[in-house]
C-alpha cells in the first residue's frame, strides 16, 4: 500500500456555548468548554487513517497541556506521530463559542503550527512518501520546501489551500492535485462558483496554470474533477441529514487519498469520498465525525 505523509496543522478546539455572545466588556457565563482535536491536517490524516491509509503526521505541537492529548487523538486512530516536533509555547488552539441561534465566533491562535521549519520536515519521510497531503495552515515557505522535495522524490502533491491565499504562479506546476471547496475556486481563479458549470471553468482556469489535476468540491451538490483535456467527473453527494458540516472537506480529502493509495481508480475514489463525507456531515464535530473504512464501506454496500 501506497505511503501517506500528511504535513500541516494540529489544533485544540476549545468549544463553549453562550445563550448570546457577550457585547465588549461584558462578561458572561458560558455552559462549560469541550476539548475537540481539530486542525485541518490533523483532520484530514485522520481522515485518510480511517479510511485504510498509511498515514504519518508531520506537525508541530507546543510545550503545554495540550501537546499531549493532540497527539495521542492522532495516534490513537492510526497516525503516526513520531515526526511531530514540539516548539515552546502553546499548540494551535481554536477558541470557539457558539451562540443559541447557532452561530459561532471563532478565534484561531496558530501557536506551534506557526514554527512548523522546512528543517522541521524529515528528509527521509519525505523520501519514503508516495503522496503528500498539504493546506494553508502552516507557514507558506514550508510548504513550497515539501512541495519541491516531492517533486525530486516523486511523491504526489495533495494540496488544499485552506485558509485561501493566493499561490504563486511557479508553485502550480508542483501541485498534482488540487482540492478546493467553492470559496477557495473562487478566491484563487477570480470566477464566482456556484453552479457546476463554474467549478468546470474555474478548474479549468486552475489546470491552465499548472496543476495537473483540480478537485472542487461543492458541499451538498457534490464535486468535480478535472485532469488534463478529459471529461471532468461529477459526483452527486448522497442525500443525508446533514447535522454538522465540520470537517466535510477535510474528511473527503483524507478518504480520497487513502482510496487511491488503496488502488481504487478515480471514479471510485470519488464515490468512496463522498460517502465519507456523507457519514461525517451526520455526525456533530471534527475527528470524532471520521468514519472508518468499514463505516463508509457499509454505507456503499
Ligand atoms: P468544505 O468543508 O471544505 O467547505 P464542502 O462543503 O465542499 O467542503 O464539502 C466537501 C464534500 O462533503 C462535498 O463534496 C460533499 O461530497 C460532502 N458534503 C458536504 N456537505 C454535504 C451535505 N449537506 N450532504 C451530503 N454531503 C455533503
Amino acid at each position: 500500500m501506497s505511503r501517506i505523509i500528511v504535513a500541516g496543522s494540529i489544533n485544540m478546539d476549545l468549544v463553549n456555548h453562550v445563550k448570546e455572545f457577550p457585547k465588549p466588556g461584558e462578561t458572561i457565563h458560558g455552559r462549560g468548554v469541550d476539548y475537540l482535536p481539530g486542525g485541518k491536517g490533523a483532520n484530514q490524516a485522520v481522515a485518510a487513517s480511517l479510511a485504510g491509509g498509511d498515514v504519518t503526521m508531520i506537525g508541530a505541537v507546543g510545550e503545554d497541556s495540550f501537546a499531549e492529548p493532540l497527539l495521542s487523538s492522532l495516534s490513537e486512530r492510526g497516525v503516526a506521530t513520531g515526526s511531530v516536533v514540539r516548539k515552546p509555547g502553546t499548540s494551535g488552539l481554536a477558541f470557539i463559542t457558539v451562540s443559541d441561534a447557532g452561530e459561532n465566533q471563532i478565534i484561531l491562535s496558530e501557536g506551534s503550527n506557526g514554527k512548523l521549519r522546512p528543517e522541521d520536515v524529515p528528509a527521509k519521510q519525505l523520501a519514503d512518501a508516495d503522496v503528500i497531503v498539504l493546506q494553508n495552515e502552516i507557514p507558506w515557505e514550508t510548504n513550497l520546501h515539501v512541495m519541491q522535495a516531492s517533486r525530486s522524490e516523486r511523491a504526489k502533491v495533495v494540496y488544499n489551500p485552506a485558509p485561501v491565499r493566493q499561490i504563486p504562479a511557479d508553485a502550480y506546476p508542483l501541485i498534482d492535485l488540487l482540492v478546493v471547496n467553492e470559496t477557495e475556486a473562487a478566491g484563487l481563479s477570480g470566477i464566482e462558483v456556484a453552479s457546476q458549470q463554474d467549478a468546470a471553468r474555474a478548474g479549468r482556469e486552475l489546470l491552465s496554470r499548472g496543476a495537473r489535476s483540480v478537485l472542487v468540491t461543492l458541499g451538498a451538490k457534490g464535486s468535480l474533477y478535472l485532469e488534463g483535456d478529459g471529461q471532468p467527473i461529477f459526483t452527486p453527494s448522497f442525500r443525508v441529514r446533514a447535522v454538522d458540516t465540520t470537517a466535510a472537506g477535510d474528511t473527503f480529502i483524507g478518504a480520497f487519498v487513502a482510496a487511491g493509495a488503496q488502488g481504487l481508480d478515480t471514479p471510485a475514489a470519488l464515490r468512496f469520498a463522498t460517502a465519507a463525507s456523507a457519514i461525517a456531515v451526520t455526525r456533530e464535530g471534527a475527528q470524532a465525525s471520521i468514519p472508518t473504512r468499514r463505516e463508509i464501506e457499509s454505507f456503499l454496500a
